[in-house]
């Protein structure tokens, strides 16, 4: 068997309907993959698949709001049975902590890290039902590990998934489910494209060791690599994908 090979398997990716989410369905669905779009927006969904299915990916697309444990249940029925999930789904909102709402708290926190322990859980109750194994992918970030302004409830709920991560590995290591997690550093996508060209963005590159941030693909060895079995003996692994950032100089 090629490594990295995903022949003959089902990954769903949640927040497959842009973004990273994307790439990620792209990845999987090249190595082999059967990939289950899982988001909110059905008609970029339903592109996706259909740009998919031109490179003979098998796709499907399930609706999937990670903020209610309603959604996730039906979306995990409709998604049939599965070997991989990737916790991508993720959003943050950008205000000092003196002046952070409640529900904006609650909107980051529910959506990255408490979605995410339920998409898990609710995989993980299908899988030892079923005596199946399974591979879990948290998309952590660099701000689980480090912090910056502006975004407590962003660094609070990433570094809550990377523990949630390591406590999820060690619980459910004895039903063959391996929970790992990535940590990317500044990746270039279309939502955050632009900034990269102004000055604000120019500073922040000049603090990467690699003088430059990442591209999406730049994440598909890490992705690979956790997602087979060629991680077989991998479980609560953060992985941390980032042209040095966390590593830079104090
Ligand atoms: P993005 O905004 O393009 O993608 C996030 C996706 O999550 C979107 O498709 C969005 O619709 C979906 N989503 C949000 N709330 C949802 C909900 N309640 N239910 C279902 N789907 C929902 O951003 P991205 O940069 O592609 O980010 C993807 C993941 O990668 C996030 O978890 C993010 O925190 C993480 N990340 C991104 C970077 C980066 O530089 N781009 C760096 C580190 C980590």
């Amino acid at each position: 068997m090629k490594p990295f090979d995903l022949s003959g398997k089902t990954a769903l990716v949640t927040g497959a309907s842009s973004g990273l989410g994307a790439h990620f369905a792209r990845c999987l669905g090249a190595a082999g993959a059967t990939v289950v779009l899982a988001a909110r927006r059905a008609d970029r969904l339903q592109s996706l698949q259909a740009d998919l299915a031109k490179g003979k990916v098998a796709a499907r697309s399930v609706d999937l709001d990670v903020q209610s444990g309603e959604s996730i249940a039906q979306a995990l029925d409709a998604a049939g049975p599965l070997d991989i999930v990737v916790n991508n789904a993720g959003i943050s909102i950008v205000k000092p902590a003196l002046e952070m709402p409640e529900a904006d708290w609650d909107a980051v926190v529910d959506t990255n890290l408490r979605g995410a322990w339920l998409v898990a859980q609710a995989a993980a109750k299908r899988w030892v039902a079923d005596g199946r194994p399974g591979s879990i992918v948290n998309i952590g970030s660099i701000l689980g590990l480090r912090t910056i302004g502006q975004v407590a409830p962003y660094n609070a709920s990433k570094a809550g998934l990377i523990h949630l991560t390591k406590a999820l590995a060690m619980e459910w290591a004895r039903y063959r489910i391996r929970v790992n997690a990535i940590c990317p550093g500044y990746i270039e996508t279309e939502m955050n494209s632009a900034f990269w060209q102004t000055p604000g963005g120019q500073k922040l590159i000049e603090r990467i060791p690699q003088r430059r941030i990442g591209k999406p693909e730049e994440l598909d060895g890490a992705l690979l690599l956790l997602a087979s079995d060629a991680g077989s003996f991998m479980t609560g692994s953060v992985v941390t994908v980032d042209g040095g950032h966390t590593v830079s100089s104090l």
